[in-house]
């Protein structure tokens, strides 16, 4: 028996057989052609053969994984017709290459400039572009496409997957899949979850290597072990916990469309945080309550220039509609730090972190702001919306982001432009000074939302974006706690809701804690919505406190 261990980004078990990948498609050895129109001509074809089986994948992701999945192979049509992709493999051809060596070049470069991009948005589109050259590259070679193997059972090893391949897995076969590369926050880790496969990722770059193909092993995607080879002990342990987990899963389910309560008859809201307007339907899916948190920096993130009121009045108007009067929580751009945009020009800082982002940036440009609000205001007709002040950190902050909102609805009053006068008007408690004069912020504001990713961060001064800082970051940390209970008291002593939407929210040993707290709204990433309204259903908060 051997023990290998990884990063595991979807926790269940698998018992199954190794099934090692190498990638199909030929080297491109062959770099010069004889005829430049017959490589355009079998360029073409590989690109329509491409567009068509990503086509496939969309449709087989939608049924499988849902809309939001789905989505990503809507980026890869886009790419594929992606003008300076295509300019470039056309120059490449056009100097005498063949289609391989032009088509492989250009994805190796445009890759490449991803991967060096600082937000990690545009680096994880590195990863697509690889994945559509391959696919062209592939269809190229005129192989079909991979159907993998014909045996059952299997726990898929491979360098790393592209998100097609990972979409295009067998669920009848492939019951697992492990990688030497990637990252949690990767597509194919996304993918994985949403599909509900249990995966292991970063094992590291001599795996394949020991690994024997149809060899018995354990995939524990919570441990992320991968177990070569089990003994019985081991194979008894995991069946029992794999059976476990089964029954589990199927317990969670039947909470869809009940109520979030508690044993003792306390209600408290389960919303979802979403970064993108295609994400609502996955809220909707997993029955959240509404969006504690809109993470609206995402619509700058996509572009290359400022998006206009116009655009975002739209993105706005489209997830309130949607939601359909649920509550619909958007925290106002939060750019800086490790959100960076190329075309705000946030002049180079020392500690970012700690620098011109969030609530700063948008007093320092009220134009941005501004602009933000004003689509804000303009949607607020259309649902029944929350405005949220990123990285508040001062009481005069506040009272100059409120000043800055009642200009912007006068300006709409005097257009005879309509807005909800009651939108609700909210601040993220995410740094230590705010969760210190939550007593004073509250006066001034509806509702507060705990950030618990950058409340930690900041209250243990680890860096949130540093690996090397896991063992230091405790995620239960008792001063982040008090921090929270401290926050929870003085909006209730002022008579405005809090909730917790960073990913503590998220984390059911704590949901007892936190019901005890008084929080009045958790906020997680959809899927855990009704795990969490499982554990709100099994708390008595008359009994004796859990640990
Ligand atoms: C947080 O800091 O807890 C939070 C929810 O915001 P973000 O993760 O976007 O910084
Ligand atoms: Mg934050």
């Amino acid at each position: 028996m051997v023990k290998l261990i990884g990063k595991g980004v979807y926790s269940a078990i698998a018992i199954g057989n190794i099934s090692v990948i190498k990638k199909s498609y030929a080297e491109t050895s062959e770099i010069k052609a004889d005829d430049k129109n017959k490589e355009r001509i079998r360029l073409e074809n590989a690109k329509n053969e491409a567009v068509s089986q990503i086509k496939k994948i969309y449709e087989k992701a939608l049924t499988d994984a849902g809309e939001e999945t789905a989505q990503i192979f809507d980026i890869h049509l886009m790419m594929i017709e992606d003008e300076d992709y295509n300019d470039a493999i056309s120059a490449l051809i056009d100097e005498g290459y063949t289609a391989e060596y032009s088509v492989a070049e250009t994805g190796k470069n445009f890759a490449q400039s991803f991967a060096d991009m600082d937000d990690e948005y545009m680096k994880a589109r590195s990863a697509d572009i690889k994945d559509i050259s391959d696919r062209i590259l592939s269809c190229l070679s005129g192989k079909k496409d991979d159907n993998r193997s014909q045996r059952e059972n299997l726990i898929i090893c491979a360098d790393d997957l592209s998100p097609s391949e990972t979409m295009s897995i067998d669920r009848d076969k492939v019951i697992a899949f492990v990688t030497a590369f990637g990252s949690p926050n990767s597509h194919t880790a996304i993918l994985a979850r949403s599909i509900g496969i249990p995966a292991i990722i970063g094992m590291g770059k001599d795996f394949l290597q020991k690994l024997t193909d149809g060899e018995k092993a354990i995939v524990d995607g919570e441990t992320g072990e991968l177990i070569l080879s089990p003994d019985k002990e081991t194979l008894e342990v995991k069946s029992k916990k794999q059976a476990e987990e089964k029954q589990e899963k199927a317990l969670i389910e039947e909470n869809r469309g009940k109520e979030n309560i508690t044993l003792d008859g306390t209600r408290i809201d389960v919303f979802a945080n979403i970064g993108n307007p295609q994400n609502v339907i996955s809220a909707i899916e997993n029955d959240a309550g509404g969006i504690g948190l809109f993470r609206s920096e995402f619509i700058y993130l996509d572009k290359e220039r400022y998006p206009t009121e116009e655009e975002q009045f739209e993105i706005y108007k489209t997830v309130l509609s949607e939601m359909k009067g649920k509550k619909v929580i958007i925290r106002t751009l939060d750019i800086g730090a490790d959100k960076n945009v190329e075309y705000f020009g946030i002049p180079r800082e020392e500690n970012p972190a700690l620098g011109l982002r969030a609530i700063r940036l948008c007093l320092d440009r009220p134009e941005i702001f501004e602009t933000q609000l004003r689509a804000l205001f303009r949607a607020s007709v259309h649902g029944n919306l929350g405005i949220m002040f990123p990285m508040i950190s001062s009481v005069n902050e506040l009272i100059e982001a409120k000043r800055i909102c009642d200009k912007i609805k006068n300006e709409l009053k005097s257009d005879n432009i309509p807005y909800d006068e009651n939108t609700e008007i909210g601040i993220m408690v995410e740094t230590p000074a705010a969760a210190v004069i939550s007593d004073k912020l509250a006066k001034h504001c509806d509702f507060f939302s705990i950030g618990t990713n950058d409340l930690t961060q900041y209250t243990t001064a680890c860096d949130r974006q540093n690996p090397y800082l896991d063992k230091f970051c405790d995620t239960e940390n008792t001063a982040v706690l008090r921090l929270i209970e401290y926050t929870a008291r003085s909006a209730h002593e002022n008579g405005i809701w809090v909730g917790i939407c960073g990913e503590m929210a998220a984390d059911t040993s704590l949901t007892e804690k936190f019901l005890r707290m008084g929080i009045d709204e958790l906020s997680v990433t959809p899927s855990f919505v009704l795990r969490v309204r499982d554990k709100i259903r099994k708390t008595n908060l008359k009994g004796h406190p859990g640990k």
